[in-house]
């Protein structure tokens, strides 16, 4: 074991896309911060990615921090969505996996501690088997809301009513889509519109929902799972899920724990796949406080080249200040379909960059709104910054995650699938200049405050992140 005495090691392992990648990093930060040897396992693919954007030949910062690699079992040329991802890393992980703990256990080629315990992120529930079969205790991370959670675990239930796309409904038909969800506990007026949706993901979508739903059931067997949200937030859906999952540990939003706990973020680790756009962030200390709405769809999101030509005029209409983050996969391969009229319209009052520090942007004084596909990540980090949304959900928990932020935490306006730059029009000049705006910001702010108290001395994200540790990661030691 040389240098590293009796160290913990915990393995991290992420579902390969940016909004997983970021909260294990956070994870992985905060239990390195608290004394443990850290595997962080990306893809060979994102590894790459990762590299080339940091511009550095190894990202592993310090002797204790280190990354490995895994094939996602993919060939390099072949395109990843969603559903292509989960068919491959669930039936062709486990065994490089093995192999890589194995390495790791192994004195004679690897010069660290041996694996004390495994952390994973739901929809990679093979290193449940691996940690059994070491005998370690197995941690999983559900990266998105609990109120999506609770959604996933409705699948049978909706089965048996006839509610399931398997039984012909469209959720999103008039004829369906406010049929009343009324038997969740811990959640009041849902909409089957409100539920999972893996519409937009055509001839998949069926495996996607039943391969979601048997992830999480799988993770009950877990020795814990970690939801990134915070107590106060997701209150009554965390408690009606208690009796039916003792060990959850709450703790989020993470990248606000680490900076919190860590202080010094200097020493994070950077795991980006695209290039930030530094220049933004000079463009927005140009701008009033509040005066300008920040587009962003995420990492995976994809688009008709017609709903971005309708984001692009309701932005040019609403005549205010916009920052547009266009990754160079928003629409297809396709990105030169912004019209030039527009692009001569907006010059003073739009800035579009391809990827940019969400985290930053959020917390910059003159941002006002943030029209954005509500990927939890996105909302979480919405919280933080005190800033309401314009939601406009696309698939998987979205739609759930949108629901609640326009009812129950009151900080949202909701937007129809359908884009229509009327509507973006609307929504934009509301948010930023009309009184539902304005109390949709004072309700950010408060939930602000809230996440900032849970992730303060004595705070439940910080309680629990103790307990975590002390009561699952040391326990076989
Ligand atoms: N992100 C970023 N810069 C961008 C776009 C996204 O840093 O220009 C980060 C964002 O901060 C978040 C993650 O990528 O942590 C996206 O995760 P989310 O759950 O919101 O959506 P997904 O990409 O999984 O759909």
């Amino acid at each position: 074991m040389g240098s590293f005495g009796d160290k913990p090691h915990a393995v991290f392992v992420p579902y390969p896309t940016q909004g997983h990648i970021n909260p294990l990093l956070q994870l992985a930060e905060l239990l390195h911060y608290r004394g443990f040897h850290i595997t962080f396992v990306n893809t060979e693919i994102n590894h790459g990615r990762v590299l080339k954007c940091s511009g550095l030949s190894t990202v592993d910062r310090f002797s204790d921090f280190r990354f490995e690699t895994i094939p996602d079992g993919l060939p390099m040329s072949s395109t990843r969505d969603v559903p292509t991802l989960c068919e491959s890393t669930s039936k062709l992980c486990l065994e490089p996996f093995r192999k890589l703990l194995a390495k790791l256990n192994d004195s004679a080629v690897s010069n660290v501690p041996r694996v004390t315990s495994i952390i994973f992120d739901v929809p990679m529930s093979f290193c449940l088997t691996a940690a059994e079969e070491l005998g370690v205790p197995s941690v999983c991370v559900w990266t998105a809301s609990v109120c999506g959670f609770m959604a996933y675990l409705q699948y049978p239930q909706l089965d048996e009513r006839g509610l399931t796309v398997a039984k012909g409904v469209n959720y999103m038909s008039d004829k369906y889509k406010h049929t009343p969800i009324d038997w969740i506990p811990g959640m009041k007026d849902i909409r089957l519109k409100d539920m999972i949706n893996f519409d937009r993901l055509g001839d998949t979508r069926d495996f996607m929902i039943k391969f979601t739903y048997e992830q999480a059931k799988r993770c009950f067997n877990a020795s814990a799972i970690v939801f990134n949200t915070f107590e106060a937030f997701e209150h009554d859906v965390l408690e009606a899920l208690k009796p039916q999952l003792p060990a959850i540990y709450t703790m989020g939003p993470l990248h606000l724990l680490c900076q919190n706990v860590i202080k010094d973020g200097s020493n994070l680790v950077d795991s980006n796949l695209w290039k930030q756009d530094e220049a933004c962030i000079d463009w927005l200390d140009s701008k009033e406080p509040n005066s300008v709405i920040y587009v962003n769809f995420g990492s995976i999101t994809v688009m008709s080249p017609e709903s971005l030509t309708e984001f692009a005029w309701g932005l040019a209409n609403s005549n205010q200040y916009f920052l547009w983050i266009i990754r160079p996969d928003l629409v297809g391969k396709d990105t030169e379909v912004l019209p030039l009229e527009f692009l001569m319209e907006t010059k003073e009052r739009g800035l579009m960059v391809s990827w940019c520090s969400q985290e930053e942007v959020l917390n910059h004084s003159s941002v006002g709104g943030f029209l954005s596909h509500t990927g939890w990540n996105s909302t979480i980090e919405s919280v933080c910054g005190g800033v309401p949304m314009i939601c406009w959900p696309l698939f998987a928990e979205q739609k759930m995650n949108c629901r609640f932020v326009c009812t129950t935490w009151g900080m949202g306006l909701e937007m129809e699938t359908e884009v229509k730059r009327e509507e973006v029009e609307r929504l934009v000049r509301e948010m930023l200049k009309g009184e539902k705006g304005k109390e949709m910001k004072k309700r950010a702010l408060e939930w602000k405050k809230a996440a900032e108290e849970a992730n303060s001395p004595g705070g439940s994200s910080v309680l629990a992140l103790q307990k975590l540790h002390r009561e699952v990661l040391l326990s076989n030691r």
